[in-house]
């Protein structure tokens, strides 16, 4: 905390960051993560004396060993000495891509150490969340995996309860697979549903396995799901698993791209329902972690909404007023769309709040 009792915030900020090129008809272009800084930078926020800009350091090439096989990190280094190759179809390779990758998930790895050494209380970062990525390929606009590298960090520093709070409109299929059977990480991860949404994972019934049962929480919308909806399951679901984990550290991923005006999915939630849930992971990291937690951006493809959302987390995170526009989704939560997630709340407790007996 700083003087002022708030708290110390730090914004992960390079122009480095902006070392990649998907392509001009790519939804990730350049540009994006300068907008981020000069969106807040014009809300006051880089004047305020608990916020500071934080310089990200490249992902060690130790880590990145941890988080990614051999075979899959030659392949990244080939694409970016030939500028040929792709990671997947959504994923165009570029030269420099190693390094691009590299800065951008190594952001994460800084603020976690940022946080862990106690120079700020929370981090975040206008980048990462690349949680399509696993240990043996990227794709879905991820390289490398920054969730795994910053849970892999967190574990050297002996913590044993991390917590992955995954908002993001996609499931974090990649982050999935390196913590599925390991009690020392929990994943909840809140998404459109996997049966038209990519990447087609996230099932209810997929709850972790061995040791890690019940600790990998997957929590799924319909279409059209707005705010309503939204905050019945969050209140329904998360405030229960978070009080019977107590973790002394959370990975918090909001959901920008499950807002009305993204266009690459189909949920319908205004930044209202950012606010309450960052908020609410807020507080929790105070309960809990003492105040230790980090922001990793995640995807938003409509800069409004992206920019609205990100001035929103730092608003709770830095005790900066903010407020956005008036926002009016198109739809209403209607009954079918209630009956789906009662429903889908209903088995998530079932299934994980038996396994782990709460
Ligand atoms: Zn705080
Ligand atoms: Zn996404």
């Amino acid at each position: 905390m700083s003087f002022s009792g708030k708290c110390n915030i730090g914004f992960l900020w390079s122009e480095l960051l902006e070392s990649f090129d998907f392509g001009s008809k790519h939804p990730i272009q350049i540009g994006r993560f300068r907008m981020l800084r000069d969106f807040i930078r014009e809300n006051g926020f880089l004047d305020c004396p608990n916020v500071q800009i934080i310089n990200p350091e490249l992902l060690s090439e130790e880590l990145l060993k941890k988080t990614h096989s051999a075979e899959y990190i030659a392949k990244i280094q080939n694409i970016s000495e030939t500028g040929v190759g792709d990671i997947d179809i959504d994923t165009p390779g570029f030269k420099n891509i190693y390094f691009h990758s590299r800065i951008a998930s190594g952001a994460s790895v800084t603020g976690v150490h940022s946080v862990m050494s106690g120079d700020i209380d929370h981090f975040i970062s206008p980048t990462g969340g690349f949680h399509h990525a696993s240990f043996e390929k990227g794709g879905g606009f991820c390289i490398i995996n920054d969730v795994a590298a910053s849970v892999l960090a967190l574990k050297e520093y002996g913590l044993k309860r991390i917590l992955v709070a995954d908002f993001d409109v996609h499931h974090g299929n990649g982050t999935q697979t390196y913590f599925y059977d390991d009690p020392d990480v929990m994943q909840i991860s809140f998404h459109e549903d996997p049966e038209w949404m990519f990447p087609h994972d996230g099932l209810i019934h997929d709850i972790g396995s061995g040791a890690g049962r019940g600790y990998n929480i997957n929590m799924h919308f319909p279409m059209d799901a707005g705010d309503s909806v939204y905050q019945y399951a969050y209140d329904e679901l998360v405030p229960k698993l978070v009080n019977f984990y107590k973790p002394d550290f959370i990975i918090f991923i909001p959901g920008f791209d499950a807002h009305y005006l993204d266009r690459l999915a189909h949920l319908t939630i205004t930044t209202d329902m950012i606010r309450y849930i960052s908020e609410s992971i807020h507080k929790a990291a105070h309960r809990h972690s003492d105040g230790r937690m980090g922001v990793l951006t995640g995807g938003g493809y409509t800069r409004t909404s992206l920019k609205w959302g990100f001035a929103t987390v730092m608003s709770v995170l830095a005790d900066h007023p903010y407020q956005p526009p008036v926002q009016e989704p198109p739809f209403e939560d209607d009954e079918e769309t209630w009956n789906v997630v009662r429903s889908n709340v209903s088995k998530v407790k079932d299934l994980v709040f038996s396994e782990l007996g709460i």
